[in-house]
């Protein structure tokens, strides 16, 4: 039986929602005061149990995630477990108690029972109230010595996360929770996603372990009231994502279905944990296709995790009504809120989404629990429902929806919300309640860990406030729906739409949820649709089309034809040098608001275009749909940022000065720009240059580069559309030498230019052999990019933002990481898992959504790619194409690992997807630094680690432009990360920042002295 796709809007509209949430919270009075009456006593309970929550939450109370002792000590729990060797772990503990002030005096009663909770010695023993935190760290070490320090914080972490897990084996989970038979048990087993097909492999065979064990020990008791497991879809699968669907689909789908059926074949309750909400549809898909199985009919032990926060929690649950009366099985459904907020708020910004898929109010959540909840209760008996929380007023809430404890169950955190509960059973004779209990080694918790800390210290959250006793309780029961008002307050006043991100001065440029099947299929048919055939490029002098030599343009995807250019010969540039001389005067005298509105309106007309945008960058650059949708949203931003900035530095700025005269700066466009981009943004580079130029009131000829000529006439087209005098830009499509034949006319007033440096030096020269004023060239040139990894650094953050940065865009961006330097410690492991990461990547056409690597642009860089790998054969640690062949037709290079000895052994930018990758000792770092900066370029750099003093270290000693730090370090963002390097990467001012328009204008100060006519009339006039 086949079973109907999951649809609902992703990201409906908060304030619709909340109509409908308010409408159905209303409750009569009876029931709420039945409510606030069972809530009160659990709250109570709460905070009279001895100890206040225990130790540990009290503890986490005192150091809350809003303290910098709390961020420091969150750091240090996340990290230390995973450290090797002694010198990082001492820098780290150092690095993070320097951080707090442990010592606050008003705490001391609080602070010995953390302390002692804490078992971390060091604190009970040592430090005092009233010591200051400037000689903590000293005091410290000085009395027990570094060493005792480190095993004693160890211990304390340890502690810390055995708080959280059952038992460091299922075996020893199931021991201790057969010690607590009034609970029921759902095991989890903890550790990250799966980055390699190991991982997955490994995280199957201890769900299968751990299924058996459990199985072995589940007792006769029936449904629901037996154990369980709890799995995570992105443990079992290297690639877990919407854009690799069909794959996922095919690889993942058995694999559930085995352990399902394993689970069944012990009655277990098998939960599938709910995830990133871009994974939402994926799950449900690989759900709905597992239990179509005919294997599982008669088991009532399937279940999975539904997320409150996300607007499609209704849906999903109507969605699995239906499921479940079409295969006449009951599932069991576990509720939460959800655990990823400020991931899914991040990730919606960062994606340029039309809203979010989250709701941004904390009494939004609560209210679509509640909605949520009796939705559940009425599906029943086709689903039991299963309650996760661990807020007294939502418990109270359902007791009152369902009319008592049966029929359902609810379920906590292990190490979270015991007495809640403890004190819930004893209140409510059959109410059942079960333990989602994780298992791992302390080294697997640490991820989990801090999501707890996350959930214990977060201000929003239930358990925070319980614990604070300066929170009144009537606050703690204050209903949601009186929180919200009206619909009007749905949203967080604080937390902007995506597209508001940098109001007021511009609006954000608009991306596409690929999570989101309705709008992965709209765009891919968009792109479709848009298929170029046979585009015709050629330069534009004056808006009219110039004749000449036409060439053909092949794709890199598959070497056919995707239309032709003419190519300007030296005539033809210097006509083009001509017309935007004449065209200068009319457009430098446009009020700045007139352009500024002429490159709005391109923004807008690019968006709207986006399609056949993509096409073109897919077909002409190669591009993949992730890099054209991205490099579409720069090239918006380019248009409304340099926009916004010519607005703010066009207007005239009052200078001060002495009485009686009036002293202005202007700014003014400089004359002709000849900009000169790349092939690797032949939409977003080639537009920014060319809009900041047109922004600040120059004249344009912008000569593309000759492997993407067409998507370059295409950008020129559409700004002479949106309103730039056709005399005001010109295009040149040729080679070197209509490019030499520009930058040589007398008429060049600067020159934007990105590309390599050996041609940035010639544009120099040929700059500076001329008479005449001596003009800016603001170049943009390459880079050894490095990232810098020690043994603090998460294996699985570091494996992601290498394999993005490295070969992302098959390495073709300036910004690429080349070289990859990593801790000795942990290099092996770390190298394997990015290998092991890389290994499943997928290459072909880039029009394909699920392909990660495209081709790269030529024949040329081909070969020399080619070559260098094979100059490095007996250095190669990675091969793409080692065991499986390179697509048969098109430009691919596999994406490559290889191992150098030193840093200073790559002295040259490989502009490719090949990553070198060298190791250091911690003793050495410094000799590291000196020979990554021996390279002499300085453009992008990365760090990861969670020791604040060595990224300090890091970027005081290497001046490159633009460093980040614990992520990947490609897509700078147009006026949030201003991109551009100095020594050889480039001259500056950084493209997308506020210095760059500068650059393109001249300065006038106008003096006036107003009182030349006889007397200072102003000065004479003011009042007594
Ligand atoms: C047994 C169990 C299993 C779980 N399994 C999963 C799972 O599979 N997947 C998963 O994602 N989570 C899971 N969780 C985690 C769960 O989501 C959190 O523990 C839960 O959100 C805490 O809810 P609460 O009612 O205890 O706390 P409360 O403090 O009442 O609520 C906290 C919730 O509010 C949300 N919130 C905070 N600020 C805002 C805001 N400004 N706007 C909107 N919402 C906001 C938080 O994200 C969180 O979801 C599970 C929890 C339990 C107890």
């Amino acid at each position: 039986m086949s079973v109907r796709q999951f649809q609902a809007p992703y990201a409906g509209a908060d304030e619709v929602i909340a109509g409908r949430l308010l409408t159905a919270a209303r409750r009569p009075e009876e029931a709420e005061r039945r409510i606030d009456a069972r809530a009160r006593r659990l709250v109570e309970a709460i905070r009279s149990h001895s100890g206040g929550l225990g130790g540990i939450e009290d503890f986490l109370h005192a150091y809350s995630l809003s303290t910098k002792e709390g961020l420091a000590l969150m750091v240090l729990a996340e990290a230390l477990l995973r450290v090797p060797d002694a010198m990082t772990a001492d820098a780290l503990i150092e690095d993070k108690l320097a951080a707090g002030d442990w010592s606050h005096a008003d705490r001391s009663g609080t602070f010995l029972v953390s302390a002692s909770a804490w078992t971390l010695g060091i604190t009970a023993r040592v430090i005092q109230p009233g010591e200051t935190p400037e000689n903590i760290v000293e005091s410290i070490v000085k009395r027990l010595g570094l060493p005792t320090v480190r095993i004693a914080t160890r211990q304390a972490m340890r502690l810390l996360g055995s708080h959280f897990v059952l038992g460091q084996t299922i075996e020893e989970a199931l021991s201790r929770a057969g010690s607590h038979r009034e609970f029921r048990y759902s095991f989890d087993m903890l550790g990250e996603g799966a980055r390699t097909a190991d991982d997955a492999a490994r995280y199957f065979d201890a769900y299968a372990k751990a299924i058996a064990a459990i199985g072995a020990k589940a007792g006769n008791a029936p449904l629901p009231a037996r154990p369980g497991i709890s799995v995570k879809l992105s443990a079992l699968h290297p690639r877990y994502e919407a854009v690799s669907h069909e794959r996922v689909l095919k690889e993942l789908t058995p694999r559930v279905l085995e352990l399902a059926r394993q689970a069944k074949s012990f009655d277990l309750n098998f939960t599938v944990d709910a995830e990133e909400a871009d994974r939402l549809e994926l799950s449900l898909d690989i759900i709905g296709k597992v239990l179509a199985d005919p294997s599982l009919a008669g088991w009532e032990g399937f279940g999975l995790a539904v997320q409150a926060y996300q607007k499609r929690a209704p849906a999903v649950i109507s969605w699995l009504t239906e499921l479940a009366s079409a295969f006449d099985r009951r599932l069991m459904v576990r509720l939460v809120k959800g655990a990823y907020w400020d991931t899914e708020v991040k990730r919606a910004q960062e994606r340029g989404l039309a809203d979010y898929p989250v709701f941004t109010r904390k009494p939004m959540t609560d209210l679509s629990y509640m909605a949520c909840m009796k939705q559940l209760l009425a599906a029943r008996p086709r689903l039991y429902p299963q309650f996760a929380t661990h807020n007294a007023l939502t418990v109270a809430s359902v007791i009152e929806e369902a009319g008592g404890g049966e029929g359902y169950e609810f379920q906590r955190l292990h190490g979270m919300g015991e007495v809640l509960y403890d004190a819930l059973l004893a209140d409510v004779p059959g109410a059942a309640c079960r333990v989602y209990a994780p298992v791992g080694s302390h080294r697997e918790l640490l991820a989990y860990l801090v999501r707890r800390l996350l959930e214990n210290g977060a201000n929003s959250s239930f358990v925070a406030v319980a614990a604070d006793p300066k929170v009144p309780v009537e606050a703690i029961l204050k209903r949601p729906q009186a929180w919200i008002g009206d619909a009007a307050h749905a949203r967080h006043p604080q937390i902007p739409l995506p597209r508001d991100l940098y109001r007021p001065s511009r609006q954000n440029s608009a991306g596409v949820e690929f999570g989101d099947r309705a709008a992965l299929e709209a765009l891919a048919t968009g792109v479709k649709r848009s298929m170029p055939k046979d585009v015709q490029a050629a330069p534009l002098i004056d808006g009219k089309v110039q004749k000449g030599t036409s060439r053909p343009v092949l794709s890199p995807v598959d070497d056919t034809s995707v239309g032709t250019v003419v190519e300007a010969d030296v005539a033809t540039a210097t006509a083009a040098m001509m017309a935007a001389q004449a065209g200068f005067a009319a457009w430098t005298a446009t009020p700045v608001e007139q352009r500024a509105m002429a490159l709005e309106r391109a923004a807008d007309l690019l968006e709207a275009s986006q399609g056949r945008l993509i096409a073109l960058l897919s077909r002409e650059g190669g591009k993949t749909l992730d890099d054209s949708v991205s490099e579409v949203r720069e090239a918006v931003d380019y248009c409304r940022y340099y926009a916004a900035e010519a607005r703010s530095l066009f207007r005239p700025e009052v200078m001060p000065g002495p009485t009686g005269e009036s002293n202005e700066l202007h700014h003014r466009g400089r004359g002709v720009f000849v900009c000169i981009s790349p092939w690797n943004f032949p939409l977003a580079i080639f537009l920014g240059q060319v809009t900041a130029a047109l922004a600040a009131g120059n004249a344009v000829v912008a000569k593309p580069a000759e492997q993407t000529p067409l998507i370059a006439f295409e950008a020129v087209k559409l700004l002479h559309q949106a309103g730039v005098p056709t005399t005001a830009l010109h295009l040149v499509t040729g080679d070197g030498k209509a490019g030499g034949a520009l930058t040589a006319d007398a008429r060049v007033a600067g020159v934007a230019f990105t590309g390599s440096t050996e041609v940035g030096r010639i544009i120099n020269r040929t700059l500076a052999a001329k008479d005449g004023p001596i003009v800016p060239l603001i170049a943009e040139t390459g880079g050894i990019n490095a990232m810098i990894v020690d043994a603090t650094a998460l294996p699985e953050q570091v494996t992601d933002d290498v394999v993005s940065s490295a070969f992302r865009s098959a390495g073709q961006r300036c910004s690429a990481l080349r070289l990859l330097c990593v801790q000795e410690d942990v290099a092996d492991r770390m190298v394997e898992m990015i290998a092991g990461a890389a290994k499943e990547l997928s290459l072909g056409d880039p029009g394909d959504p699920s392909t990660h690597v495209g081709p790269v642009i030529d024949a040329e860089s081909e070969t020399r790619l080619d070559k260098w790998i094979a100059d490095k054969a007996n250095r190669i640690r990675f091969r793409w194409d080692k065991d499986r062949p390179l697509p048969p037709r098109g430009l691919f290079v596999p994406p490559t690992i290889i191992a150098l000895d030193r840093a200073r052994d790559l002295q040259e930018e490989v502009f490719g997807p090949v990553l070198h990758v060298v190791r250091w000792r911690a003793a050495e770092i410094e000799k590291l630094l000196d020979e990554i900066a021996g390279n002499g370029t300085g453009l992008t750099l990365g760090v990861h680690s969670r020791i604040d003093t060595t990224v300090e270290k890091i970027v005081a000693r290497l001046g490159n432009g633009n460093v980040y730090v614990n992520r990947n370090i490609i897509g700078a963002v147009v006026g949030t990360q201003p991109f551009g390097g100095n020594g050889l990467s480039g001259t500056g001012p950084k493209a997308g920042g506020p210095s760059y328009l500068r650059r393109f204008a001249t300065e006038q100060v106008v003096t006036i002295n107003t009182a030349a006519a006889g007397g200072n009339a102003t000065l004479l006039s003011e009042d007594v």
